[in-house]
């Protein structure tokens, strides 16, 4: 079974698009969607469509799905988010507005290998940037293969043998990560729709269960044309200009 991991698309329409096209020549059955499905881009009705008709084998809400549901208030929220927010709750159809405020908490298990969640499995809101972060979300992760979103920085911790590692970061534009036996990982494939690692190029990651490995891909996509979209709408300019810098 191949896995394909989407996080934090950001109703970024181009990104979704360009990650399903390369995902789809490399070949996958199932898809994992991580949360912060829509808020700050420009698409969200059609991004939703997009990842309805994926079928989820497993899907979590993110915290910007809440807000921009009117589920949760938008508190913790910079001006920026905020406001963008707004305009996604203003704009989703009636019916794309009740599936987001639907989408499950996590963590969700997905068989034996894989669990997934948003921020963290102990907090769908809670970041995981550093390594004691990182053990204490090991200690609530029931699978051996954590994949996790919200940073929008592609991550990858690992624990074997009661050490905790941090796995250096590959620039390449396709990288595989081994799930050797007996150990735990926390995997952040980084986002599809607003990467802020300083690489502007989509990210996103497949699971190969049967040879036990995430297979971590970037590509280029057309960042202009979200761009536009995004002053066309009247959202936040200081969006569509961190999208070219990846930040
Ligand atoms: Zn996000």
């Amino acid at each position: 079974m191949r896995y394909l991991v989407l996080t934090d698309i950001h109703a970024n329409l181009e990104a979704l698009d360009a990650c399903l096209a390369d995902a789809s020549a490399r070949a996958f059955d199932r898809v994992l969607v991580l949360g912060d499905i829509v808020g700050y881009g420009a698409d969200p009705d059609a991004v939703i469509d997009r990842v309805r008709a994926l079928k989820p084998a497993a899907i979590v809400r993110g915290n910007h799905d809440k807000v921009a549901s009117g589920l949760e208030w938008a508190e913790g929220f910079n001006s920026v988010a905020r406001s963008a927010a707004h305009w996604t709750l203003d704009t989703v159809t009636p019916a794309h507005r009740a599936w987001l405020v639907a989408l499950p908490e996590g963590p969700a298990v997905v068989g034996d290998l894989i669990e997934i969640c948003h921020g963290s499995p102990f907090d769908e809101d809670a970041y995981i940037f550093s390594e004691p972060d990182a053990a204490r979300a090991f200690e609530c992760s029931r699978r051996p293969l954590c994949l996790f979103g919200h940073t929008h920085h592609p991550m990858t911790f690992v624990l074997s043998d009661n050490v905790l590692d941090r796995l250096e970061r590959s620039t390449d534009s396709e990288s595989q990560i081994p799930i050797e036996p007996g150990a735990k990982y926390l995997l952040n494939p980084g986002s599809v729709g607003q990467p802020r690692d300083g690489d502007p190029r989509a990210a996103y990651a497949i699971v190969d269960e049967d040879r036990r490995r995430v297979e971590l891909y970037r590509l280029p996509y057309a960042v202009d044309v979200a761009q536009a979209k995004i002053i066309q709408a009247g959202l936040p300019e200081v969006l569509a200009q961190r999208l070219g810098l990846g930040r």
